[in-house]
């Protein structure tokens, strides 16, 4: 089968297309055929090696596809079911395994591209809004990166309870998209002080939460826009890691609580994973929730397609097919 491989970390040049055997599904796995998989910034974090993986890797964590096969003691799927998951074991191929226990079937009428699109980027924005800190109508958030992919979503989820979304974007395009996703204010922070602006438009009171998938660049004022005793959810590092941080800084400015999420432990039992999966891939079945994907490239383009999200250019879901 077709595959991309990395050998070693470095930039989008090291995903290449390889040939490898199919996999065969162990127990409790199941073999599926990819049919769209989605690419994430956690891929781009692994090919550099800023988080640690062991090579050679394929990578890729999230799919949608059909059932080939089934590993010993796998019951629930057949071959044949259109199937999603953010589990997979090496997504940017033909062919994949991936654990029964995390895997989803997808909804009547939602073709493989949309499940693929909606699965890691949706969930992570369902857990943000519902779990994280659950937003209540009435309050208000402060989503930075508000026409990226989980950006998109996130402010959809928020303006659905009825919270007040004021966003973060780099540009007058990508604030365009962020209002048409429910965002009330967009802030261009590349030109703007986005703290003061936000003290501004929340009347010196602050924001109750702040969904950060930014980072380095943002944490900081990030922890100056919000109420006293307001949580910053830090998702991400688009633009780098947040160095190192002095506690003491939580109590000057408002006994501030901060966290630092990941999907994974909001998917951690399989009751929880079919309630965001069902609540995600339902909403985009029905058009509820919008999905916006960008671009949708062979698998052999895959390192322009990790040259696209990193350059910061992308608004929405990038998909590879095989
Ligand atoms: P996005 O589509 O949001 O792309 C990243 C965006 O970050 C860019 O479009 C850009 O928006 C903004 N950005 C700001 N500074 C930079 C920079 N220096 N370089 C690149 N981008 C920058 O990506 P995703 O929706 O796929 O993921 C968003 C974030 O969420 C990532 O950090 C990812 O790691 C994280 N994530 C975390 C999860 C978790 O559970 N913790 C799960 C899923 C994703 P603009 O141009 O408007 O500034």
């Amino acid at each position: 089968m077709k595959a991309i491989q990395i050998l070693e970390t470095g930039g989008p040049e090291v995903l290449q297309l390889a040939d490898l055997p199919i996999p065969h599904p162990g127990p409790g796995q199941v073999l599926i055929r990819v049919e769209a998989t989605g690419v994430n910034f956690i891929e781009i974090y692994f090919r550099k090696g800023q988080y640690k993986a062991s090579f050679p890797l394929t990578p890729g964590s999230e799919a949608a596809g059909t059932v080939e096969d089934l590993g010993p003691g796998v019951t629930g799927f057949k071959s044949g079911d259109l199937v999603a998951s953010v589990s997979v074991l090496g997504s940017y191929a033909e062919y994949a395994l991936v654990p029964a226990a995390q895997l989803v079937k997808v909804p009547e009428g939602l073709d493989p591209e949309k499940a693929a699109a909606a699965m890691l980027q949706g969930m992570t924005a369902h857990y943000l809004a519902h779990s994280t800190y659950p937003l209540k109508a009435g309050e208000t958030a402060l989503v930075h990166a508000g026409a990226g992919g989980v950006g998109l979503l996130l402010t959809q989820m928020a303006a659905r309870i009825g919270a007040r979304v004021i966003t973060t974007v780099s540009t007058p395009a990508k604030a365009e998209l962020s209002r048409e996703a429910g965002a009330s204010d967009v802030i261009l922070y590349t030109q703007q002080d986005f703290a003061a602006e936000v003290k501004r438009l929340t009347g010196g009171k602050g924001v109750d939460v702040v969904y950060d998938s930014v980072g380095k660049t943002t944490f900081d004022q990030s922890l100056n826009c919000l109420r006293p005793r307001g949580l910053l959810a830090l998702f991400g590092g688009s633009s780098g890691a947040v160095p190192p941080f002095d506690l003491i800084q939580l109590s000057g400015k408002g006994s501030l609580f901060v966290t630092r999420p990941t999907l994974w432990h909001y998917i951690a039992t399989r009751s929880e994973l079919e309630w965001r999966a069902g609540e995600v891939l339902g909403w985009a079945a029905s058009g509820a929730l919008k999905l916006r994907t960008e671009h949708v490239y062979p698998l052999a383009d895959a390192a322009q397609a990790h040259t696209d999200l990193e350059s910061r250019m992308t608004t929405g879901k990038i998909l590879l097919e095989p």
